[in-house]
């Protein structure tokens, strides 16, 4: 008999970071309800302190709406630069210590740690170190593979500690709903739903033929693994892609402008799910259009915050689209976005990328 070695994988967020890095310059504002977004007319929510958050504040929405809901909150605007210094100070900590760490976006990170005698002592050591020198607070989740540990940093944080077996999360998350698991986005919940699926549970015990139907034989594996929490991708210290992008080439060239507008939004949600999926925001949107006669023209915007809001993807990408205007049939139509918030300064929201490119 083979034994399977042991994995032990941590996934540490640090909490409500943009809002914690505010607050250590600002600590008169501690226990307050602490808003962090611009001031502009589409200004969303860059994040929240808990204190907010329990008026219904999130992140990614609409500023009014959040001042409306939380009419004492303190807005501050975003400070970019800020924050990456402040993420650059946990994470050269936690690389002391760790040598294999996969970053997940600004405040987030998977360590390996399977060669570790003793884990849970390094991280606790870790945690404190962390917070004594950088007054953040990482929320810890521990388990067999990167997807117990970070569905169960996501699920107990804020301070979070939570050591995991694959068996204990699949009892613990049972009653949860599917979107819980890493890699279910608000689509597939829906789809989910409408097949009767309303829970994790549900998704453990649904018949593969029945998620095959709708989803086909390879998402339907994959959805039954999640559910089971089985994962087995390794921690990969890799730098990430610079930019994302989904393209359609379409079977015969389109020129109504409402079909290009629905495979657009379609594309711009298919994006957005996987930027959350990655825990990753950008803040350059752009589209890009090749005309019958292969003119191909791009035109990107650099928006005011991070996002990975597929609704903000969406608008921005159609108004680009829109302010286009293909005079001819399109052959293919792609959005990508760029400038992530874990990599160096994006361009100035003041100077936006215009670029035409014929081919
Ligand atoms: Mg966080």
């Amino acid at each position: 008999m083979t034994s399977t070695p042991r994995r032990v994988i941590a996934h540490l967020d640090i909490d409500a970071f943009y809002a914690s890095v505010e607050l250590r310059r600002r600590p008169e504002l501690r226990g307050l309800p602490v808003i962090v977004a611009g001031s502009g007319p589409r200004a969303v929510v860059t994040t929240a302190s808990y204190e907010a958050r329990r008026f219904g504040v999130d992140s990614a929405m609409p500023a009014a709406r959040a001042r409306a809901l939380c009419p004492d909150a303190i807005v501050i605007a975003p400070d970019f630069e800020a924050y990456r210094r402040a993420s650059g100070e946990v994470w050269s900590l936690v690389r002391e210590q760790v040598p294999v760490i996969q970053s997940a976006g600004i405040d987030e990170a998977y360590l390996e740690l399977s060669e570790e005698p003793f884990p849970v002592a390094l991280l606790r050591a870790l945690v404190q170190n962390v917070r004594e020198r950088t007054a953040m607070t990482l929320s810890v989740g521990i388990g067999p593979s990167r997807l117990v540990a970070k569905t169960a940093s996501a699920h107990f944080k804020p301070a979070a500690f939570v050591a995991m077996s694959r068996e204990q999360a699949v009892a613990h998350f049972a009653a949860h709903p599917p979107r819980v698991l890493q890699g279910i986005g608000p689509k597939t919940a829906e789809r989910l739903i409408a097949l009767g699926i309303r829970t994790v549970g549900e998704l453990q015990a649904a018949p593969t033929q029945l998620l095959a139907q709708r989803f086909g034989e390879r998402m339907a594996r994959e959805l039954h693994a999640r559910a089971h929490f089985f994962d087995d991708s390794p921690v990969e210290p890799v730098r990430i892609a610079k930019s994302r992008s989904s393209e359609l080439t379409f079977p015969t060239d389109v020129a109504d402008a409402a079909a290009l507008e629905r495979a657009l939004v379609g594309m711009a949600h298919e994006l957005g799910e996987g930027l959350r999926a990655r825990g990753r925001r950008a803040r350059t949107i752009a589209i890009k259009v090749r005309l019958d006669d292969w003119t191909t023209v791009t035109r990107a915007r650099t928006v005011e915050h991070f996002t990975n809001d597929s609704e903000t993807i969406a608008v921005i990408s159609l108004e680009l689209l829109r302010a286009y205007a293909p005079v001819r049939p399109v052959r293919l139509l792609g959005v990508r976005v760029a400038s992530f918030e874990d990599e160096s300064p994006a361009p100035s929201p003041q100077s936006p990328v215009q670029l035409v490119l014929p081919v």
